[in-house]
């Protein structure tokens, strides 16, 4: 795409329901979008009967507090609620309340680490809470059902500034977006039920020229695999288009998972169709300084901090990132380190070991049933030498499922190591007796045979030989 003469502009809307028990103007329940049944969770506010009232929920206010301050925004103290109108089967009120003028927060930004390792800061125009719509299904003989259990929902918006330049970077930037909201614990990023949904606003411009072309929105990406590709689709359609002497049309465009391809939706609305106008029937939303205060002392560390101090204490740039991935393995990391001085060696357990048997075994660090503290009683067994490295692996295998402590396992299988040194010495010696032929080949100068000696004696050992004793021994006797 770089020796196009066009420069893409990209800018990401990115809509994330926020995990609260209640909806953002009622009391009813948020529920999964999958297995409730539809319209159960369902009311006179959320499904828009006149006169009902709307109550703002704190806690989703709490929850987009800590998302704004996360990503590095200014607070607007004085917000203020608007109605954006418009008409659709899944707005019940025919307008949603969302945030206009003075949304939550303004100004932020995010430093993104791209694929060639670099990084990007990338800013953040508007975070603003706002509420979910309900949930159409179009049957395939017409007609079209509604479920309003979605209805209410408190939704955040993130609109970062147009400046990504390819569905590469759009992924970055989307990626360590759903990674702060799931460290911050407000959604699950969960983009196949659309818990969190990202549309990339696309246009192109010639390169070395300032004004922004027309630009389209792509929705309906339910993955970061599509994202980045629609919006590379998107580029070079828009490309075509501006080649062929033609403008691009300002609209919404979805995205075709089985053609592969994005086709044209509606005619993009300008902000004046909207309407919007303060919400008359709330009042504005002071978000105080100990609201802030609060928020502020409720963030976790967030994973580049996290990456940061795994370097400082000498893990690779890699291992650091893994880890800090998901902040559940980073806290189970963090847990045994604290119980354990060589956060090496408990890295190359976590990510050789623990991340195999997870994905054999199909769980998730905090589904499986090895504890911190297991791994590192199973460690020290190794330390003292009660167990081999081979065997250590054989108990964490079923640690992680039985959940059993590592002596009990070591026990049950019998997989102490044999430091006996009478023990030891008669198997050398009866190795050695019967094969005397090597014995004198190795005499001769046929010296690599000394690995298959070891071999032979440790499989008499049944592989539990303490190794150190068998080399010493083996040489007294070579
Ligand atoms: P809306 O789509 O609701 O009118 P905005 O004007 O806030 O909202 O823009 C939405 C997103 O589009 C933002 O992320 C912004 O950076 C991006 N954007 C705005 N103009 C362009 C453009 N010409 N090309 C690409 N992205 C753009
Ligand atoms: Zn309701
Ligand atoms: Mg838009």
């Amino acid at each position: 795409m770089n020796e196009s003469r066009y420069e893409p502009i990209i800018g990401l809307e990115i809509h994330a329901e926020l995990m609260t028990d209640a909806k953002m103007f009622c009391g009813c329940r948020v529920v999964d979008s999958v297995t409730a049944p539809p319209n159960s969770a369902v009311c006179p506010v959320c499904l828009g009967m006149p006169g009902m009232l709307p109550v703002i929920n704190k806690r989703a206010v709490a929850f987009a507090l800590r998302v704004a301050l996360a990503l590095n925004c200014t607070i607007n103290q004085d917000n203020v609620f608007a109605r954006k109108n418009y008409f659709y089967p899944d707005l019940p009120k025919s307008y949603q309340i969302s945030q206009y003028e003075l949304p939550l927060g303004i100004n932020g930004w995010l430093d993104v680490t791209l694929e060639n390792g670099a990084t990007k800061r990338i800013g953040i125009r508007r975070v603003h809470l706002e509420e979910d719509t309900g949930k159409l299904t179009h049957l395939e003989g017409g007609g079209s059902l509604v479920d309003f259990n979605r209805s209410g929902v408190p939704l955040l918006e993130i609109v970062s500034e147009p400046v990504i330049h390819s569905g590469e970077e759009a992924r970055a930037y989307g990626m360590k977006i759903r990674q702060i909201l799931r460290y911050l614990g407000v959604n699950s990023g969960d983009m196949e039920k659309g818990v969190f949904r990202v549309e990339p606003n696309i246009s192109l411009r010639p390169r070395g020229t300032t004004p922004f072309g027309k630009r389209t929105e792509l929705k309906n990406l339910n993955s970061f695999r599509t994202l980045a590709e629609g919006t590379a689709y998107e580029i070079e359609r828009q490309q075509k288009v501006l080649d062929a002497g033609k403008e691009v049309v300002q609209e919404t465009r979805g995205w075709h998972e089985g053609r592969r391809e994005t086709f044209s939706q509606r005619r993009k609305e300008e902000a004046e169709d909207y309407r919007y106008f303060p919400e008359p029937d709330l009042p504005p939303l002071h978000i105080t300084e100990p609201l802030i205060q609060a928020a502020q002392a409720a963030l976790p560390e967030l994973p580049d901090a996290r990456i940061g101090r795994y370097q400082a204490v000498g893990l690779s740039a890699y291992e650091a990132r893994v880890i800090a991935e998901d902040k559940e393995v980073a806290d189970w990391f963090d847990a045994a380190a604290a119980l354990y001085p060589a956060p090496k060696t408990i890295a190359n357990w976590l990510i050789n070991e623990l991340f195999r048997l997870l994905n054999e075994h199909k769980l998730s660090i905090t589904q499986q049933k090895a504890t911190p503290a297991m791994l590192v009683e199973l460690l020290g067994l190794v330390e003292r030498q009660t167990i081999n490295n081979n065997s250590a692996k054989e108990v964490l295998g079923e640690m992680v499922v039985t959940g059993k402590a590592a002596a009990a396992i070591v026990a049950a299988r019998g997989l102490a190591q044999i430091s006996d040194e009478g023990h030891i010495r008669r198997v050398v010696e009866q190795v050695l007796a019967d094969n005397a032929d090597q014995v004198a080949a190795y005499h001769n100068g046929k010296v690599q045979l000394r690995g298959w000696f070891v071999g032979q004696i440790m499989r008499q050992l049944k592989g539990q030989g303490n190794p150190a004793l068998v080399n010493q021994l083996l040489d007294e006797y070579l």
